[in-house]
């Protein structure tokens, strides 16, 4: 049987469209189309290369995924003809220049000779050497001990970056190629597998470079095929039919041929500049999407290399240069719970102070009581802490166990920022404090001759603090700042005393002082919470309230501070809808939120009357959302605020609504569905609301008229159904450009 022309453009274009939707998810990290559509189309393929075999490309995606290993059948071992040496790893700068030393030495090169270093980073994947033959991959092997490791070819034929055959322009692939690399995957892709496992209720991985090896080695390539396993090569080890004289020559054709390298990889020229890679890329580090744990660094020229060669355990012609660790163990002497702005209890552990992956910790969120309870944690534990991405560490386990009894010192080595009010970052809880250091005061006066830790060793520490020798964390039956009963709300512990809280009355005056809201930039968190302290602020409105004959007579202010700021909340009052909105601290509702309700509502009045039916029509509304927003605005206390700001000048800025009033679509709700092919959704509601249309998500007997585009399903149905209007794309163009 033949095949028709039309038959082979077909499989081609199923091919390139796998392949499109293959890097957007798996190297883009988003999707365009479901798993159900996308399994469709690799159906289709499928279907199409088996009735005509002819049609089966090297490099179609339906030939990345063989047959799993039999029951019982393991890896084949294969010998490494160049054997997989491990690299010196060097630590600290003086390490680096003594390499360089013993180099200089062995090749008689001056000092006045600087080398020319190949650096790039050094990535924490999985080392694996893949094979080419005239420009077909035809096996992949891992590193194993460095003589002997496994052909896991199947499973690396899964991997979507990896070229199953060499781009043979603008240069020939050559005759024999084995190219070595590392297999890796993106942390923000994993970090989305792992959400993903942890719906499907499959154990959570621990980090990409477990995840990785877990995927090369497992027997069926299907199974591999749903890791978001990436390659990127560092060497070209050996060649036939080609010549390089330099490293860089060797990676202008990996590039050429289409296999990926390190685009962070370039040529320096002396060590200085080798050492200043190193320093350079540190702090970039968690903001380069995969992990990576210091750089490499080889001689660019080849020939060099060939007279330095080898030891029997590593290559004499490049190092690792390490950058600071990311993981440390530490001791954990207190969890303390903090009181959020909206309530929130949150378990925070207290460490001896440790330097992990370049920052001091000396505290760091536990998140829940869930997750203190899944890590094990009893206090006294020796725990490790690691540094993942560009975040404060993490607490990750326990290292060892707390055992026996309590240590004599085990009181004196407590954080003394747990006891001493007058210090500590953790300004919020300040009723807290006051409590603990009123408690604290009779002892004090006899202590005033001992030492801090003796005084450690006998006060009493904060509110909210648990520092027993192996105690175990329970979540407070009291607010630790304000006494009152909490909640359990879903995985998470509340006070529900709102604007009475006083970590939650200063949350939400920061708010209302901060960025997007009123910007009252002389109020900051210390100053929010001395006034509170002091009985001036009672709930955030109060900012446009306050006196200055009050103010002069605090500390810390002058009459230049008093000044400054009443003029500054002068300037204040009027504030956009928007900020407004924002400044208000509803649960849910940021500056995005606030910016599509402040378009959608006419005014504060008409928004705090909408039902949870009429918020789910703003596009971009979800139903909590909703119902946090109509819950916010019945609440007594909340409307109390409203007025308060009312009372203390403050006037809401409405937008221009003359658009709506004049535009060419001026009154009419309209929602768009399918895709359209000319204007993205974005520009398509940019303009219909640029005429003063209203832009909702869903239809219903207020919609004026439905725009649908390519593949518009239920919405175009039942606005049919309603008997609307159902415009194409070019209709509503005409319409917009006022055609007819
Ligand atoms: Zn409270």
């Amino acid at each position: 049987m033949s095949v028709g022309k039309g038959t082979i453009e077909q499989a081609a274009k199923l091919r390139a469209e796998l392949q499109r939707h293959d890097r957007l998810y798996y190297i883009e990290s988003r999707t365009e189309i479901s798993d159900a559509e996308y399994d469709e189309l690799f159906r289709r393929l499928k279907e199409l290369e088996q009735r005509h075999p002819e049609l089966v490309t090297p490099d179609s995606p339906t030939q990345r995924v063989g047959a799993p290993l039999a029951e019982g059948q393991g890896f084949a071992r294969v010998r490494h003809e160049v054997p997989m040496l491990s690299i010196d790893s060097l630590f600290t700068v003086e390490e680096v220049r003594e390499f360089e030393e013993k180099l200089r030495r062995f090749l008689k090169t001056p000092e006045g000779e600087p080398f020319d270093w190949a650096v790039e980073p050094k990535f924490d994947g999985v080392s694996i050497a893949l094979f080419y033959e005239h420009g077909h991959f035809v096996r992949g092997v891992t590193r194993g001990d460095g003589e002997v490791g496994e052909d896991v070819t199947a499973n690396l034929r899964t991997v979507r970056n990896l070229p199953l055959v060499l781009a043979a322009k603008p240069r020939k692939p050559p005759a024999l190629l084995e190219v070595r690399g590392e297999v890796l995957m993106r942390r923000a892709a994993f970090q989305r597998f792992n959400q993903q496992r942890a719906e499907r209720g499959e154990p959570v991985l621990a980090n990409p470079r477990n995840a990785t090896s877990g995927a090369v080695r497992r027997n069926d390539p299907a199974e591999v095929k749903r890791y978001p396993l990436e390659f990127q090569a560092w060497a070209v080890t050996q060649v036939e039919g080609a010549r390089f004289d330099t490293h860089a020559e060797s990676v202008q054709a990996l590039s050429d041929w289409g296999i990926p390298t390190s685009e962070l990889g370039r040529i320096v020229r002396g060590l200085e500049a080798a050492l200043a890679f190193h320093d350079e890329l540190e702090p970039q580090r968690f903001t380069i999407p995969y992990d990576v744990d210091g750089i490499v660094a080889k001689l660019d020229d080849l020939a060099l290399r060939e007279r330095l060669g080898t030891t029997s355990r590593s290559t004499r012609w490049q190092y690792a240069h390490k950058f600071a660790a990311v993981e440390a163990t530490s001791t954990l002497r207190a969890i303390e719970v903090m009181v959020g702005t909206f309530g929130r209890l949150t378990p925070r552990a207290h460490v001896d102070p440790v330097e992990v992956g370049g920052v001091t910790v000396r505290h760091t969120t536990l998140h829940n009581a869930d997750h203190v309870a899944k890590l094990g944690l009893a206090l006294g534990d020796r725990v490790f802490l690691e540094r993942a991405g560009d975040v404060i560490p993490q607490v990750m386990g326990v290292a060892k166990p707390a055992e026996g009894e309590e240590p004599a010192d085990w009181r004196a080595t407590l954080p003394a920022e747990l006891f001493d009010d007058a210090k500590g970052d953790a300004v919020k809880e300040g009723a807290a404090k006051e409590g603990a250091a009123k408690e604290g005061a009779a002892k004090e006066s006899d202590e005033k001759e001992s030492d801090e830790k003796e005084k450690t060793a006998t006060k009493v520490p904060r509110p909210g603090v648990q520092c027993r020798w192996r105690e175990r964390f329970v979540v407070p039956e009291h607010c630790p700042a304000c006494g009152t009963p909490t909640l359990a709300s879903g995985k998470y512990w509340l006070c529900p005393n709102g604007l009475g809280c006083t970590p939650q009355l200063v949350g939400r005056t920061q708010l209302l002082c901060g960025r997007g809201a009123f910007e009252i930039e002389r109020l900051g968190e210390k100053l929010i919470l001395q006034l509170v302290q002091h009985g001036m602020v009672q709930t955030p409105a109060d900012v446009f309230h306050l006196e200055p004959a009050k103010l002069i007579e605090l500390e810390r202010w002058g009459e230049k501070s008093v000044e400054n700021l009443v003029r500054e909340l002068a300037e204040r009052r009027a504030a956009p809808f928007e900020r407004y909105l924002v400044a208000l601290a509803i649960p849910e509702v940021g500056p995005a939120t606030a910016r599509l309700l402040a378009r959608h509502f006419a005014t504060l009045a008409e928004l705090a009357a909408a039902d949870e039916e009429r918020l789910l029509r703003v596009e971009g509304i979800g139903p909590e959302m909703a119902r946090s927003i109509t819950a916010w605005f019945v609440a007594p206390q909340h409307q109390a605020l409203m007025k308060r700001l009312a009372d203390g000048g403050v006037t809401i800025v409405y937008p221009d609504r003359s658009l709506r009033a004049t535009g060419r679509l001026a009154g009419k709700t309209v929602v768009f569905t399918g895709t359209l092919a000319k204007l993205s959704r974005a520009e398509a509601k940019r303009l219909a609301e640029g005429l003063g249309a209203q832009v909702t998500s869903s239809v219903s007997q207020n919609t004026d008229f439905v725009v649908a585009g390519a593949d518009a399903g239920s919405k175009r149905k039942k606005a049919l159904e309603l008997g609307l209007t159902v415009l194409d794309e070019a209709q509503f163009l005409e319409l917009a450009r006022g055609a007819s």
